[in-house]
């Protein structure tokens, strides 16, 4: 009836039966994101994907802890020991407080969270709030791992078994991109203090018993999932450029702090699975943030694309396959999603069954949704506890909306339920929200509903001429008027 929940670990690179570390619960630490800069779509396909697997822990009754960090300090500009920190060099560029800095990126991360339909998690851990806790962590761990260099406190990663499984390198090898930092034992060593150096001083230091200094960017993770979470939590997450150099550097600190040792046992590494989504890659090269117009959600939204469109990009691939960007595909996406809001919005006009749009776990939907739909909610819960398969449970919800001779409010329940794990909104978004006129568009929404309104007239009259020659206006701004458009739009830009 239910399907187990099957999801890839990237540790042990297989597919896993999900069992919980506490009977009936599941507990989520996500890598969030370093707020010195506006995230790029790229990265929240990152919360996307850690959203989607909430959703369908939250389907399968687990009472769901998800926690997300926020790096406002530590995150050096190479992910392993070199170049500076990333706030302390965007604030020193635009002369800015950092606090300012990290301020700003982080509202704008919520506010495309929020676009995005990414649900708030249990917790978002600010990383400068738990610098006492680092501390401690550090302390306990620095004479069995660590010593002590000019530059700060590093970790020795020899001193746990299997160190770089995740990555699949082990201490000596795979690291040769990291630049050397003067006394390292081994290229994978990495700092867990930062001393600030002489005669220098940071907007974010803190004393230690090593010094001046900040912690460093593997640091706070592992410390923020472990006070919140406990060692071993269920499942720990983050884009796949995490398995090569941040998630093996927190794996080695939670070894050290737990006293486990080797990971032929995945729940010594801290979590039970690390799971890594795919990247969005983007030829064009906007995705980067050095390049001056780069990718972020409100520049979709300037174009014409509503954020769910993107959202809608994301689930049509799987979080492990690569996923390549471009207008057209955006554009087939927004289609896709129209077509859906379109089917929903007749469906709601059809009954006054007022249906909660979350909520719901597989039981529930099971319990509510009239026996001739119980197949295709099998079918959707199969799809995504195969490893979260959200192409296919995407194609189970259209052929509920296919479906003829369904009574709709038994429709909508159904709807309402596979959503609340795709969490596309489709029960409260409208034709009206999807329809985004782009920012540099020639004409106002109201000059083309007014143009439309007389070429209706003009038709009714059976004048063609006024009517084609309104058409034609509208065409040279951009409009395209869409008569017989099967899902009944008027026009598009
Ligand atoms: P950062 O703010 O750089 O720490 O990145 C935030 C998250 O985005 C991390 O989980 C990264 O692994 C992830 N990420 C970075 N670039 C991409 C990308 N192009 N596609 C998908 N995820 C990404
Ligand atoms: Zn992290």
């Amino acid at each position: 009836m239910t399907a187990p929940l099957h999801l890839f670990n990237s540790l042990t690179r297989a597919i896993e039966t999900f069992t919980p570390v506490h009977p009936g619960e599941a507990r989520v630490y996500t890598c969030g994101p370093t707020v010195y800069n506006y995230p790029h779509i790229g990265n929240m396909r990152a919360y996307v994907f850690a959203d989607l697997l909430g959703r369908t822990l939250s389907w399968k009754g687990y009472a769901l802890t998800h926690v997300i960090n926020i790096t406002d300090v530590g995150h050096l500009t190479d992910d392993a020991d070199a170049g500076e920190d990333k706030l302390e060099k965007a604030a020193s560029a635009r002369k800015q407080s950092i606090w300012d800095i990290a301020d700003h990126y982080t509202q704008a991360y919520w506010a495309d969270v929020r676009a995005l339909n990414i649900r708030q998690p249990a917790e978002w851990t600010i990383a400068t709030k738990f610098v006492p806790q680092m501390l401690e962590f550090a302390e306990s761990i620095a004479d069995r791992h660590c010593y002590e260099l000019e530059s700060g406190l590093y970790f020795d990663v020899s001193t746990v078994a299997d160190y770089g499984r995740l990555a699949r390198t082990s201490t000596d090898e795979g690291e040769s991109r990291i630049e050397a930092v003067e006394g390292k034992r081994h290229p994978a060593d990495f700092a867990i203090w930062r001393k600030t150096p002489p005669g220098e001083s940071r907007q974010m230091e803190w004393d230690s018993p090593w010094g001046r200094g900040a912690p460093g960017w593997h640091l706070e993770c592992s410390v923020m999932s472990g006070a919140l979470l406990g060692f071993p939590f269920d499942i720990h997450t983050g884009g796949i450029d995490h398995r090569e150099i941040h998630h093996p550097n927190e794996i080695a600190q939670n070894q050290a702090y737990c006293c486990t040792n080797g990971l032929d046992n995945p729940a010594n590494s801290g979590a039970k699975l690390w799971m890594h989504n795919n990247f969005l890659v983007d030829r064009s090269g906007k995705m980067s943030k050095s390049a001056g117009e780069f990718l972020r959600l409100p520049l979709l939204a300037e174009k014409g694309y509503h954020p769910l469109a993107y959202r809608m990009m994301c689930l049509q691939a799987h979080y492990r396959s690569e996923l390549e960007f471009s207008w057209e595909g955006l554009g087939a996406a927004l289609t896709r999603l129209k077509r859906l809001v379109m089917a929903v919005e007749a469906l709601k006009s059809r009954t006054d069954a007022g249906i909660p749009a979350d909520g719901w776990t597989q039981l529930k939907a099971h319990d509510e949704v009239g026996g001739t739909l119980l197949p295709l909610l099998a079918r959707f819960d199969e799809a995504i506890s195969d490893d979260l398969n959200t192409a296919v449970a995407l194609t189970v919800l259209e052929d509920l909306l296919s479906l003829k001779k369904i009574d709709p409010a038994e429709k909508l329940t159904a709807v309402a339920a596979m959503d609340a794990v795709l969490g596309l909104g489709l029960l409260a978004l409208t034709r009206a929200d999807l329809r985004i006129r782009p920012k540099d568009a020639a004409v106002t929404e109201v000059e083309i509903e007014d143009a439309l309104a007389r070429r209706k007239a003009a038709r009714a009259q059976k004048d063609f001429a006024t009517s084609d020659a309104i058409r034609d206006e509208l065409a040279v701004k951009g409009v395209e008027v869409m008569d017989g458009d099967p899902l009944g739009w008027e026009w598009k830009l």
